[in-house]
């Protein structure tokens, strides 16, 4: 091959920050903390704390492929950790702070965090981890006032680190392969324990990159985003990388996410888009609803992590607000696929193609095959698993052989878990889920922990979890529970043992009582039976 005459530049994270800096230094960051104060910065102060910040992280001792976690909400500081840590050739790894204490000590501990940095109303939470943290993590609160007086012993203070800096200078940004680890994220939306995804610059860049592709119209140095989606999940879905890199303003909204925070934040600030899970939106269209208006500036509306569903769709039409579905994984950096700009900007005539999962992403290849693994046709009938293949998909999970060896089929494409169709338009559309677990209001719940826990309690012999539609949640799990014969045994006495190892969002409102588990020719569990029973449970409760 005749190679091409031209500079071999890595892609970079710092590179995206210096960019920002260059040609948007005017474009804001704007972030409301827990008690609704409003922070502003500028692109280019957002680029002198980021250089402070990497002084800091140096002199704390952090080293190029170190692990640095987060357990935070959305918050500039949150998104200053991002670009430093990346810049200096150490990982961001944001923790999310909604997981059971010991999942969340446990992914510290595998990924071997060296330092926490976290935010003070969270401090409770992480002064209860700290003990089960490995010797020597240290801790940085990222702290509005005095520091809080429950944080662990030797607690240092985000503002004050970065101040110590201001006369350091501009950080060197040092060069390295643009494949070197950036970022990770540990997903629960997994049988067995949580899976670390390892995010390169050049996957996030290339995520960045065609995911605004896709969405053009929501970018720009005249947009202006609300990431709801938090930094602690998925990267907030790219937008910390797309925004800098297109000059897109950002509103972060801190842990206040009922819908009149949001509506308020969206109307002072000129928000044109919103990043959300339906839940959050259907929260949000309540408040529209009762203020009989949407907030001002608000154009699209960008949701993913669960179906978005015709009511939701409706509503969000009503009132003017144009409706965008993105589908992805953790695993997928994660959009892969969205709606096209011709139905997103067509009639708003309550579309359902809309419903669809949309079309991939730039690099993003689909396919879809039966259960020997025979590829199936995009004839919008054949349903099949999904599988998929681009450079900003996982090739493996971080110090996980087991779990890596059971994600990718012989061809190396990566086993989605989600069951689905793909029309000749080139639109995917999800109709089942394979892996067997519940997502309730963007969050993983784990049919088998549920169904262990209930086994734990005396009286029951046999359980399966199993995910209902729920028009808040999405989905909420139900418990179909049988009883030992002769045994007392209450709904209440079930959800009370799940809730002594689950964390509380995750326990079942409604245990029902049955007879025997329906089963499958080959003995296992029939979910599919059980599913179709109980499909309509919470829409006609
Ligand atoms: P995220 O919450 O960012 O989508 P996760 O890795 O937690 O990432 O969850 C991914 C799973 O969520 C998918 O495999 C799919 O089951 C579900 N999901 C994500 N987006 C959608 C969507 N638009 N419609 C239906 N299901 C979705």
């Amino acid at each position: 091959m005749l190679q091409g005459l031209m500079m071999d530049r890595p892609l970079l994270v710092s590179g995206i920050l210096e960019h920002a800096a260059r040609a948007y230094p005017e474009s804001t960051v704007v972030s409301a903390n827990a008690a609704g104060e409003r922070s502003r910065y500028t692109f280019r102060e957002i680029h002198a704390r980021v250089h402070q910040l990497a002084h800091a992280l140096i002199r704390l001792g952090v080293k190029p492929g170190d692990r640095v976690g987060t357990i935070a909400f959305n918050s500039n500081r949150h998104l200053e950790l991002y670009y430093a840590l990346a810049g200096i050739g150490a990982v961001c790894h944001t923790i999310n702070p909604r997981l059971f204490p010991e999942q969340i000590s446990w992914i510290a501990n595998h990924a071997e965090d060296s330092i926490l940095f976290f935010d003070t109303v969270l401090t409770a939470q992480v002064a209860t981890l700290a003990p089960s943290l490995a010797k020597g993590t240290r801790f940085v609160a990222m702290a509005d006032g005095p520091l809080p007086s429950d944080a662990p012993e030797g607690t240092l203070d985000y503002e004050t680190l970065i101040a110590a800096e201001k006369d350091s200078g501009l950080f060197d940004w040092p060069e390295f392969s643009e494949n070197t680890a950036c970022a990770l994220c540990y997903t629960s939306g997994t049988t067995g324990n949580p899976k670390g995804v390892l995010y390169s610059h050049r996957s996030q860049i290339l995520h960045a990159l065609s995911k605004m592709l896709a969405l053009l119209k929501m970018f720009g140095s005249d947009k202006r985003i609300l990431a709801v989606v938090p930094l602690f999940h998925v990267n907030a879905w790219g937008l910390p990388y797309s925004c800098f890199l297109t000059g897109t303003s950002m509103v972060l909204p801190g842990s206040r996410l009922d819908g009149a925070s949001v509506f308020g934040l969206m109307d002072d600030e000129g928000v044109t888009t919103n990043f959300g899970v339906p839940t959050v939106w259907g929260m949000l269209m309540e408040e529209i609803r009762k203020q009989g208006r949407k907030p001002a500036t608000l154009e699209h509306g960008l949701i993913g992590g669960a179906a978005l569903t015709m009511p939701l769709l409706k509503a969000m039409e009503e009132f003017g607000i144009r409706a965008v579905q993105g589908w992805g994984m953790t695993e997928t950096s994660p959009v892969s696929t969205t709606t096209t700009a011709d139905i997103i900007n067509g009639p708003a005539n309550a579309n359902p193609r809309k419903l669809r999962q949309g079309v991939p992403t730039w690099t993003t290849e689909l396919k879809l095959v039966d259960e020997n693994g025979k590829r199936l046709p995009h004839d919008g009938v054949s349903r099949g698993d999904l599988l998929i293949r681009c450079p900003y998909v996982t090739s493996g999970y971080y110090n996980d052989a087991k779990g890596t060896a059971a994600a990718f089929d012989e061809e190396g494409w990566f086993r989605t878990g989600d069951v689905s169709v793909i029309h000749p338009t080139g639109e995917m559309e999800i109709v089942d889920r394979s892996k067997d677990l519940i997502k309730s209001g963007g969050e993983w719940i784990s049919s088998l922990e549920l169904e262990s826990a209930a086994l734990s309690c005396p009286g029951v012999t046999a359980a399966a979890a199993i995910a209902v539609f729920h028009p808040k949640w999405s989905e909420r799990p139900l418990l179909c529970v049988v009883k030992a014969a002769g045994a007392e045994v209450s709904a209440d006495d079930v959800r009370t043992s799940i809730a002594s190892r689950m964390a509380k969002w995750q326990v079942p409102e409604d245990v029902v009582f049955i007879d025997a588990l329906p089963m499958t020719a080959t003995g296992k569990i029939s979910k599919l039976t059980l599913r179709e029973r109980f499909k309509d449970f919470y829409a006609s409760a």
